[in-house]
């Protein structure tokens, strides 16, 4: 390609000089450049393409005095090549022919008409269905601020949002996944998304606020900026600007679904980094697939559309009581009229994503009797919800509306079974545009027309054996006897003359001859000018019936829940403002779902008093399985659904962190315990008294001292400092003294019982610690031979002996002789205070005193 351009453009043929043209309007994208029925790649762009799709790299002629790489791509297939480049981040320029072929025009004249790009696809067979599929944009100022704005061009979801600092950003990006991303060129975290496909380095320019106000101009027309703090907003304005700006680029027709602009505020929600999403295995299990997560338990949503709004919930659990109450309300009212009402439901589709493309005006005619379907459902969907009175419900209601009107419509244009492609013709109904019906008829050379002529003709000139013929030829024609010639009038122009007989064409047949040649071609345009006509009919509802999509997608989603609520045997939980958790009989969503035997429930109760619970017990347990439950319950809780427990008071979280065994990230080469150190920086870093944490052993990576002392730190400073309502699974008997001195902390713990060679799992939890880890009968369950278990024992009773003569660098002798030094402290202060007079002091200020006399000794 380079090549090609160095080389003055006059030295290659037209073809080519127009390819040229084109490609550099889109110099780092392939170009995919329509010829006949194919899609042609030429010089670099064919050999990338015939490695990236695995297709043959040919030669086509030469220009210039060089042969032309070439690689194509049949027409009708190529939605396969486009999925396949999608999927690895790639964009793709369209260029299709657009001059009249009649004109021999040398080469035919051709456009870019869209660069298909993976976060901006509306395509059916492109997208998945029950996943969302976004580009986002990005921006940082200097003071480490960030930009965000995020498309979901199917619904015209345009959401912003400005993280204030790294990890949340990370946490935002993580939760968006986008399949592209736009950010300036001089970005300067770069580490932050690097891992992500689709990345878009987009100049400067873009970015500039002027640009934005520009951007929202041109697509809201007077839009309302008064929502947005101008000021404190501009970040995430400027990466919105830059984003609108990409997609119109790219999609080259107006995006009349994108309406509004919406600022969202992470801190609304509970914030959960990757880790904690990986971990919990919300929407992806531990290795990637979707079997056996919270997502897959929950999500029985008979459309698309709702089955992505689950998603979302999952993805982004709220604070706002209010909010969850309503949905909560819902469930309870539609517990009664679930299968019927998901019946109707699972008719309606995904009417999001159809409507996006009605939008973008590239819905298809079957998308449009997709559409009619779903309106159709409306009317039986809407007697079935009048008897409902919970207000949410209420507002689904209106808003889901009827479209009478629509429907008519669509019923009387379009065919019971259209085909998918509009390319092809035959999909607006007869009866529906009189014209059309007249051209179809005379297309299919069915009418009467012609008898009706011969007749009306033999009539005329009293010649009862002429006849109207037709040859492939000579086209239409009159026939008279050779011996009548003479009767027929001067109109009559001669075509061909035979032995015996003589044709002619009248200038009225001849006028039917080219209706019937070109009423194939006209009936096509016209079908499609009748097509673009039912959009401008259909769009100036958008609006509403972007409203009635997320209704009821919304309705798919609670009456799911309420579905799930039943058929699981799930309560509803007690929502409170602080933090705090108090469950009888939970269970673990997932797990309960795939035992063989009866899941073991388990109460857990954690509050502004006492805010860790420090746990102990064998491997095998159920100490993960037990502080997974928890957190799991609380997203449920904080999406609405109704939760695995026989009753549960769930607190009001601002992130939930987990710490959970983690493998080696070789990738970005750190050792399995610096992964988790980094895990525990970040949880000590950001975790708040209104924060869920969970830590599932730490210190593990690293000599037993080490590893104690950076538990016991960590416990502590969770308990004391932070405060966060915590669970902490620790092998360290020694942790389990905290509670002595740090009353927010209690122990609780899991037990085992051995029998013979083997060991039973109680999986309850009970109070207080124990100091039995039953690894070797763990490692003999698991079937580690039993001479290596042998020699474990007598090592184990090797040690166990050294240990009590080594007590004095126990850390549990530390901990006993801080404790010492505490309980003499307070001797003493006791003491300085029985020396004050007590009615003269206020309890404030004996406080102060004790603080004070606390720092000096
Ligand atoms: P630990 O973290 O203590 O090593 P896990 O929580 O991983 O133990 O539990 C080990 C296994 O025990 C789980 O995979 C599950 O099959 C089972 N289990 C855990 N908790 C329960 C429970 N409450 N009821 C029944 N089975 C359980």
């Amino acid at each position: 390609m380079k090549e090609a351009v160095q080389i003055n453009l006059s030295k290659h043929t037209p073809m080519i000089q127009q390819y040229l043209r084109l490609k550099a309007q889109h110099p780092d994208i392939l170009l995919f450049y329509r010829m006949g029925d194919f899609y042609e790649l030429f010089y670099d762009d064919a050999e990338r393409a015939s490695q990236i799709l695995d297709i043959s790299l040919t030669k086509r002629g030469f220009s210039a005095g060089k042969p032309i790489p070439m690689a194509g791509i049949p027409y009708h297939v190529v939605d396969n090549y486009l999925a396949k480049l999608i999927k690895l981040g790639e964009s793709v320029a369209i260029c299709e022919q657009v001059g009249d072929a009649s004109l021999n025009k040398n080469p035919i004249e051709r456009k870019i008409v869209r660069i298909v790009t993976p976060g901006t696809i509306s395509d059916e067979s492109l997208l998945q269905e029950r996943q969302d599929n976004l580009i986002a944009s990005i921006f940082q100022n200097k003071g480490g601020r960030f930009g965000f704005a995020t498309l979901d061009i199917s619904s015209g979801r345009f959401l912003l949002s400005e993280p204030n600092n790294y990890e949340i950003m990370e946490a935002e990006l993580h939760r968006i996944n986008p399949t592209e991303l736009l950010y300036p060129e001089d970005f300067p975290t770069m580490e932050l998304i690097n891992q992500y496909h689709g990345l878009r380095r987009r100049p400067l320019w873009e970015y500039e606020i002027e640009t934005a106000y520009q951007q929202f101009k041109l697509q809201f027309g007077m839009l309302n900026l008064s929502c947005f703090d101008i000021e404190n907003t501009s970040l995430a304005l400027r990466a919105a600007g830059c984003l609108l700006q990409y997609v119109k680029d790219t999609q080259r027709t107006s995006l009349p679904h994108i309406r509004s602009l919406k600022l969202e505020n992470p801190q609304n929600s509970i914030i959960m980094n990757a880790t904690t999403r990986r971990n919990l295995e919300i929407i992806h299990n531990l290795s990637g697939g979707v079997e056996k997560t919270l997502a897959a338990v929950l999500d029985k949503t008979v459309t698309p559309m709702g089955s992505r709004m689950l998603k979302r919930w999952l993805h982004m659990p709220l604070r706002d009581i209010e909010t969850i109450t309503q949905r909560q309300e819902c469930i309870v009212e539609l517990q009664n009229i679930i299968e019927e009402l998901q019946l109707i439901l699972r008719h309606i589709g995904d009417l999001e994503r159809i409507l996006a493309r009605l939008a973008l005006r590239t819905a298809t005619p079957r998308d449009l009797a997709r559409m009619r379907y779903a309106f159709q459902q409306l009317p039986t969907l809407n007697k079935k919800l009048m008897s409902i009175n919970t207000p949410r419900l209420i507002t689904l209601r209106t808003q889901i509306g009827d479209f009478y009107e629509l429907r008519k419509i669509l019923e009387k244009a379009i065919i019971e079974s259209p085909p998918i492609l509009i390319r092809d013709g035959g999909f607006i109904a007869s009866g529906y545009n009189i014209e059309l019906d007249e051209l179809r008829t005379l297309a299919n050379g069915v009418s009467n027309y012609l008898n009706i002529l011969e007749l009306r003709e033999q009539k005329k000139l009293g010649l009862e054996t002429l006849k109207i013929g037709y040859n492939s030829i000579y086209g239409y024609y009159i026939q008279v006897n050779r011996t009548q010639s003479h009767m027929v009038p001067v109109h009559y122009v001669r075509r061909q003359t035979l032995k015996n007989v003589e044709r002619y064409i009248i200038p009225e047949l001849k006028e039917y001859e080219d209706k019937i040649i070109t009423s194939k071609g006209k009936a096509l345009i016209l079908e499609k000018k009748i097509y673009n006509e039912l959009f401008d009919l259909l769009l100036p509802h958008l609006e509403a019936l972007q409203l009635s999509s997320t209704a009821l997608a919304e309705l798919d989603v609670l009456i799911n829940l309420a579905e799930r609520a039943n058929t699981l045997n799930y309560c509803r939980p007690i929502l409170k403002k602080k933090a705090g958790i108090s469950i009888t009989s939970g269970r673990h969503p997932i797990v309960e779902q795939v035992l063989r035997e009866p899941f073991i429930p388990n109460q857990l109760f954690l509050s502004a008093k006492h805010r860790m619970l420090l746990i102990t017990g064998p491997n095998m347990g159920g100490k993960s399985t037990y502080m997974r439950q928890t957190a799991l319950i609380v997203i449920m809780a904080w999406i609405g659904s109704f939760v695995p427990a026989e009753k549960a008071i769930i607190g009001s979280f601002d992130r939930i962190f987990t710490r959970i065994g983690a493998a080696d990230d070789l990738a970005s080469g750190r050792s399995t315990f610096m992964v988790e150190m980094t895990e525990i920086a970040n949880i000590l870093h950001y975790a708040t008294e209104n924060s869920l944490v969970l830590i599932d052993e730490i210190g593990r990576g690293t000599s037993t001292y080490d590893g104690l002392s950076l538990a016991w730190a960590c416990a502590k400073s969770l308990a004391n400092i932070i405060k966060a309502i915590t669970l902490f699974a620790t092998h360290y008997f020694e942790l389990t003294i905290l509670p002595k001195t740090i009353k927010r902390i209690r122990n609780i713990h899991f037990n085992a019982v051995e029998h013979k060679n083997t060991i039973a799992f109680m999986h309850t939890v009970q109070d207080g610690a124990i100091n039995k880890s039953y690894g070797l009968a763990v490692a003999a369950l698991a079937g580690v031979p039993r001479e290596v278990i042998q020699i474990a024992k007598s090592k184990l009773k090797e040690l166990e002996m050294i240990q009590v003569h080594t007590r004095i660098i126990n850390p549990e002798k530390k901990i006993e002789k801080s404790i010492i030094r505490t309980q003499q402290k307070n001797q003493i202060i006791n003491t300085l205070l029985k020396g004050l007079d007590p009615d003269t002091l206020t309890p404030k200020e004996a406080l102060d005193i004790i603080y004070y006399i606390k720092k000096i000794i």
